[in-house]
Order: structure tokens, then sequence, then C-alpha cells
């Protein structure tokens, strides 16, 4: 099972926070695979060492630009160039298996090892893990793999993930009947979106984040509560931690 490995990228500070939490959740889990983080260069060397405290691996890559601002641009996340970094993961031959996970993902307290190893164990895991990819847009990283693997959205639907495993955080409220029957079995939760969990101001003394009312993130904070909750309880002592070190060297 350790030649197995979750995989996330984070190309600066702030995705890093969300490379944090995503480890620590897979950990909490009772995770038996290997957990694996691809930066580069860019992010600093405090988020590194405590990216390390997590990560079984943190990968030096380069980053990998699709170019492609004229698509991003229609898109308004002009960052999401970048994400195309994460075709590194393919480099990692040291493992049999990887599943990709974004920085903004983190799995629920309800995913269970018995459920995983089952779905680990066949022969889909490639179009499992393509599927976490693929949730992105034309002129990152999903046109790309789309055009790659391009059969996949049609061939075999026994191949694609239920949407547990890829629950968006702002449009589980659209299709609410879904959610009730299925919601409280939410595996993997995907943040996605220009708004991240790190954008928000959290006041951790009444444990709520302040935000726009209108905000969907806001008006049903379940999913952000869990994420700061993470944060606050297990990622922060080991940024508090880093400093302290940094202050004794
Ligand atoms: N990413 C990164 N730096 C960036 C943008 C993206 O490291 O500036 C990585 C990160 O792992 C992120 C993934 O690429 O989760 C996909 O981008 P994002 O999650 O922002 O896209 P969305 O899910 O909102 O479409
Ligand atoms: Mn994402």
């Amino acid at each position: 099972l350790l030649d197995q490995s979750f995989v996330t990228l984070a190309t600066n500070d702030s995705y890093v926070k969300g490379a944090l939490v995503l480890g620590s959740s897979l950990q909490q889990s009772g995770t038996t695979r290997k957990l694996t983080a691809l930066i580069t260069p860019q992010v600093s060397d405090p988020m590194r060492n405590t990216l390390e405290k997590v990560f079984d691996e943190v990968i030096l890559v380069d980053i990998l630009d699709s170019g492609d601002s004229a698509h991003l641009a229609l898109l308004k996340r002009p960052e999401l160039g970048i994400t195309l970094t994460k075709l590194h993961c393919w480099e990692l031959t040291q493992f049999s298996k990887c599943v990709f996970m974004d920085a903004d993902t983190m799995v629920s307290g309800l995913f269970t090892i018995r459920n995983h190893r089952t779905h680990c164990q066949t022969p889909t895991h490639l179009y499992n893990a393509c599927h976490l990819l693929m949730h992105s847009l034309s002129g990152a990283d999903q046109g790309l793999l789309n055009t790659f693997f391009s059969s996949w959205a049609t061939t075999d639907m026994n191949k694609h993930l239920p949407f547990i495993y890829n629950l968006s955080s702002t449009s589980v409220y659209s299709y609410l009947p879904a959610f009730k029957a299925f919601g409280s079995n939410t595996k993997v939760v995907h943040f996605l979106g220009s708004t991240k969990p790190w954008n928000y101001t959290y006041d951790s003394r009444t444990k709520s984040v302040e935000g726009n009312i209108s905000d969907p993130k806001i008006v049903h904070p379940e999913f952000l509560n869990m994420w700061w909750d993470t944060y606050t309880v297990n990622i922060l002592p080991l940024l508090e931690q880093q400093e302290v070190d940094e202050e004794n060297t």
C-alpha cells in the first residue's frame, strides 16, 4: 500500500494552507496510503517545512503553464493556467497508483477505509483519479485531460465516481434532493471557485466565518466551518511551532 499515494499541488503559500488541511483530513480518515505534495519554488521555506510534517513526500517541481490566457480570461480565472503543473503527477513512477486531489478539497469525517480500499483495488483507479482532476476548466487542466482521455466522459459510466466524491461546496444546494439523500455520505468536499476557504476571515471565538450574506458558502457554512475547524485545530499549531523553530535557529 505504500506504493500508492494521494497527491496534491500547491504553487504558493495560500494553496499550501489548503494542502495542509487536505493532508490532515486524509490522516484523520486513517489512510494507509502515502501523502505527497507537489510544490513549486514560490512556496516559502516555513510553509514547505510545515508541509513536510504532514506529508510523507514534498516534491519540488517546475511550473507548467498552459499559457492559454485567452480562455482563462474568459473564465475570469487567470491563475488557472498553472494548474497544468499537476501533470507532474504522472512522473511519480515510484507509486503504482496515485489519486490526485486539488488543494481546495478535503475528505469528510465520514470517509471510511473499507470503502476506500475497495475503491482503490478496482481497475478504475486511473479514471477515478482523472475524475477528481477533471472538475476544472478549459485552458486549465480539464481541457487537456479531456482531450487525452477523450472517451472518458461517455464510455463506461461505472468508471465515474458518484458525486459525493467531488461535492462542490457551493452547488450542493442547487441539487438539494440528491444532497438530502446522499449528502451525509459525502466523501470529498471541493471548494471550487475563486473564493477559497483561506480567503475568508474566521473568528475562532465565535467559530464562524465572516462574509457576504448572499454567498452560498456563508448561507450554508457547514463545509467551510469544517475546513476552518481542521485548520485551527490541526494546522495552526504546526505553523506556530514552525515560527518558534525559526526564531531558535
Ligand atoms: N493551484 C495552485 N496554485 C494556483 C492555482 C491552482 O497550486 O495558483 C492548484 C491547487 O492544487 C488547486 C488546483 O491547482 O486546487 C486547481 O485549481 P483550483 O482549485 O483553484 O481550481 P477550481 O477548483 O476552483 O476550478
Ligand atoms: Mn479545486
